[in-house]
């Protein structure tokens, strides 16, 4: 991702290319420099003194690797852990007293085929093991360490946070354009949450473009493990620019919150939809004939969003359960009351996971779609009622969560400053 043009950028943005140039330029000097020592018979002395190389010092899961025989291998078919032990010289005994003793720590009977191991062996002729290291999954580790007495514990690889940055312009779907990037679907699924309630996914138009600053976290300073989280996004739809930064007020509960420019929560009381990478098949039509019925009215007073049995169905806003239950051309519906205004539907569910009367908070899942009462495939019809009227929510003014304390203002804006000109300066692929 560290893309160098700088085509198009302001000052602001050469600025801060400026450090990274710096080392560069450091690494360019120290050949010129060695030519011109060559070049001075005076100095000639300085080439024969004979560099001796000094081995890295390679230090994992707390061992000095050089102090031993390291041997790295993984679990085979029909290995067990006595089986790999007792090829590099530990006695039985030492092998049943790790199998009982320290079976709470680590279970030797449950080492799976193709899980990576380490063994330590002495350098000495005798060349036995001295340490173990088992990898339970790619951060966590257990160790038998029989140096001096006999010792088990487990660890953990140490973690630790870079920032980096991406963008993309959309062709198709945002998880294309991410794929295209090599970002994983996490990514997709972490900014569209993001957006949840300022952009329609399922609508995005082409030329449509995001930036990210982002946080990824790295096994043991190389091996890449995951998103962290987003720091700060950007994302352009139909030529809006929608900036968010993520801010945390409450450090105890940690609830991370996205913000505007102008510290205005991007959440709304309502998400755009309750499936995630969904398409509208049906809007709210008052006036929709159905050629199927002669092209006799059938008003549709709810808004079918098309996708494959078995998605999650969310719960678009905060409320408590009014109605869940199988009936009729309904089949499977959950219904769900807000506040005194608002009460949201969901209809043809597969199968339903909300009881009457449960609390349901908002992106929660509800049901999961399916093809159960009327309807001519797989999908989910949302309605949206307004003081008991049914109403097309996407006509509707819908309110805002709630902005940023008038407090944290100040904070929130000097932190957004340096981030929003770092999105600035992200270039496009
Ligand atoms: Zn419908």
């Amino acid at each position: 991702m560290d893309r160098t043009r700088t085509k198009g950028l302001g000052k602001k943005c050469l600025a801060l290319k400026k450090s990274n140039t710096k080392l560069k330029r450091l690494v360019y000097f120290i050949p010129i420099f060695c030519i011109i020592i060559a070049c001075n018979d005076e100095i000639k002395v300085v080439e024969e003194v004979i560099v001796e190389e000094i081995p890295d010092i390679i230090e994992e899961y707390g061992y000095r690797f050089n102090d031993f025989e390291v041997v790295k291998d993984t679990v085979r078919s029909g290995d067990t852990f006595g089986a790999i032990l007792s090829r590099y010289g530990v006695s039985n005994k030492t092998i049943l007293e790790v199998a009982t003793r320290f079976k709470d720590t680590f279970d030797v009977r449950k080492i799976v085929v193709g899980k990576p191991y380490v063994v330590l062996n002495s350098k000495d002729s005798s060349n036995r093991a001295q340490v173990f290291i088992y990898e339970k999954n790619r951060i966590e580790y257990a160790v038998v360490d029989i140096i001096d007495s006999l010792r088990c514990y487990n660890g953990r690889k140490p973690i630790t946070f870079k920032e980096k940055f991406a963008s993309g312009i959309i062709t198709s779907s945002l998880s294309q354009t991410m794929d295209e990037q090599n970002l994983g679907p996490n990514m997709t699924d972490r900014l569209a949450t993001i957006y949840a309630w300022t952009v329609n996914f399922f609508h995005l138009q082409k030329g449509d473009r995001f930036k990210v600053v982002y946080t990824e976290r790295f096994i043991n300073d190389t091996i890449p493990a995951g998103l962290e989280g987003i720091k700060a996004a950007y994302f352009e739809h139909r030529g809006k620019p929608l900036y968010s930064f993520n801010y945390t007020i409450d450090t105890v509960n940690a609830i991370p919150e996205y913000y505007d420019k102008a510290a205005d929560n991007l959440r709304r009381a309502f998400l755009t939809a309750p499936v995630k990478f969904s398409r509208i098949s049906s809007r709210y039509n008052l006036n929709r004939r159905i050629k199927y019925y002669g092209y006799k009215l059938r008003p549709h007073r709810g808004t079918d969003f098309a996708a494959p049995i078995g998605t999650p169905i969310l719960a678009t806003a905060d409320g408590v359960v009014s109605k869940s239950e199988r009936r009729g051309g309904n089949g499977n519906y959950v219904k769900i009351r807000h506040n005194g205004t608002y009460d949201t539907q969901y209809l043809h569910m597969k199968k339903r996971k909300a009881k009457v009367g449960e609390y349901v908070s908002q992106g929660e899942v509800i049901g999961w779609v399916g093809m159960t009462g009327n309807t001519g495939g797989p999908h989910v019809c949302y309605r949206f009622w307004k003081n008991g009227k049914e109403v097309d929510p996407f006509k509707q003014d819908l309110p805002l969560s709630k902005p940023l304390p008038k407090e944290y203002q100040q904070d929130y804006f000097n932190y957004i400053l340096p981030l929003s000109e770092q999105l600035d300066c992200i270039s496009y692929p």
